[in-house]
């Protein structure tokens, strides 16, 4: 033991020293004590002895002679693998060719040491047990992280079981509400006093906007739901039946929306027109240019299409583009503008569902382009259809 080493301070070592030459076992167990470590070894000889050895308590380390007479060190490496064991071997042998040694260490081999330079044989050892203990320690992480993953799924589902039972539940006793009370308006506008007036009005009005809102909880719970068919869906029908949808506030807001020619992509078609409109919808409801515009357009990225429509409108300032994709997260008040703040994070759910993603930029003008990526068609990454650009539904 060298001056000043401390029985305490020596690293535990359990090897199994796969060895026929017995000085040859003493000289590499005693390089390994003069080098602080505390070592505990067994022999092995033959496979049997081996395969015996790695069965029992488990080992820190295999030093393994290259060539024995009744087995050869690199057998243990398969042995090892065989028993799902990660124990680290280290081949100390007489001699051993560079292409052999290059060979061993593909095969699984942790390093190599020459029996006459065995000054090499604890700092490779040191190595290959920090090496260990880092994939060890990695593969306990990444099985940690796999847990949460699962733990986080299965709480997403409950909560999207929830949102979507009680949103569909609550349904039925808020028509009521909202009927009735609709009916207390007609029937008593005028015949009681003013305050009463005002008081149903307020009714009316939180039972409509409570419908609006459990409505678009809906759909936002129902793209986790139903989302399940994916196949070609041509873009360019999605953006039309989308529009369709919007016919009247495009024609009472001027707003003029285009489209470049849009691809086929791997999606759901009900979804997609939803994203769509919910896009487009939001063009028209944010509006400030003169004319106010919607162009949207496609590009190809490797193996995914972005998507980008884009607006003249009121813009979004950059401190609050992750927030507005957050369920409930609006910037206006309902007086300055109507919505439930809900119309975004549908949108991402969406195309998050289809391994998309979606973000904002701002336009050069000052308006928005919101971007986002989906997945092409594997075997048919053309356009939808034939035509350059068509303007939809513009103004008058
Ligand atoms: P809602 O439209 O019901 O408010 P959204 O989730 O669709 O909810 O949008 C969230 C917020 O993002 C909006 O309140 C608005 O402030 C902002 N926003 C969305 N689209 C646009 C747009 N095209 N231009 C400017 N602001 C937008």
């Amino acid at each position: 033991m060298p001056a000043g080493t401390d029985n305490k301070e020596r690293t535990p070592l359990t090897v199994l020293l796969i060895e026929d030459n017995a000085s040859d076992a003493e000289l590499e167990i005693a390089a390994l004590r003069r080098n602080g470590f505390d070592v505990r070894h067994q022999l092995a000889q033959t496979r049997e002895e081996v395969s015996t050895g790695l069965d029992g308590s488990p080992y820190d380390l295999v030093l393994a002679d290259f060539n024995l007479p009744h087995f050869k060190g690199m057998e243990a490496v398969e042995i090892l693998q065989q028993k799902g064991l990660d124990t680290p071997l280290i081949l100390v042998t007489g001699a051993l060719t560079s292409i052999t040694a290059v060979e061993c260490l593909k095969q699984g081999a942790t390093d190599f040491v020459l029996k006459d330079d065995l000054s090499r044989l604890s700092p490779s050892v040191r190595r290959a047990l920090s090496e260990t203990r880092l994939k060890q320690e990695r593969a306990s992480a990444q099985a940690e992280l796999a847990k949460k993953v699962e733990e986080l799924a299965r709480s997403n589902n409950e909560l999207e079981q929830f949102a979507y039972i009680s949103s569909h539940d609550l349904q039925e006793p808020l028509r009521m509400v909202a009927a009735y009370t609709q009916l207390l308006s007609d029937r008593y506008r005028g015949r009681l006093d003013e305050n009463a007036d005002k008081y149903i009005a307020y009714a009316v009005e939180g039972a409509l906007r409570m419908q609006a809102l459990i409505n678009d909880l809906l759909a936002f719970s129902r793209v986790g739901r139903d989302g399940g068919e994916h196949k070609p869906t041509d873009c360019n029908a999605a953006v039309e039946e989308a529009v369709r949808n919007l016919t009247a506030a495009i024609r009472e807001s001027g707003v003029i929306v285009t489209r470049n020619r849009l691809p086929f992509v791997n999606g759901n078609q009900v979804h997609l027109i939803q994203l769509f409109q919910n896009l487009i919808g939001n063009a028209i409801k944010f509006r400030k240019g003169t004319p106010p515009t919607v162009n949207i357009s496609a590009e190809l990225e490797e193996d995914r299409w972005q998507i980008t429509v884009e607006d003249n409108g009121i813009g979004i300032s950059p401190e609050h583009r992750e927030q507005i994709f957050v369920i409930f997260q609006r910037l206006h008040t309902r007086d300055q503008y109507s919505g439930n703040g809900l119309g975004l994070a549908i949108c991402k759910k969406i195309v998050e569902q289809h391994g998309g993603r979606i973000w904002v930029e701002s336009g050069g003008e000052g308006g928005s382009i919101f971007r986002l990526t989906l997945p092409a068609v594997t075997a048919d990454r053309t356009f939808g259809d034939r035509h350059e650009a068509f303007a939809a539904h513009s103004a008058g």
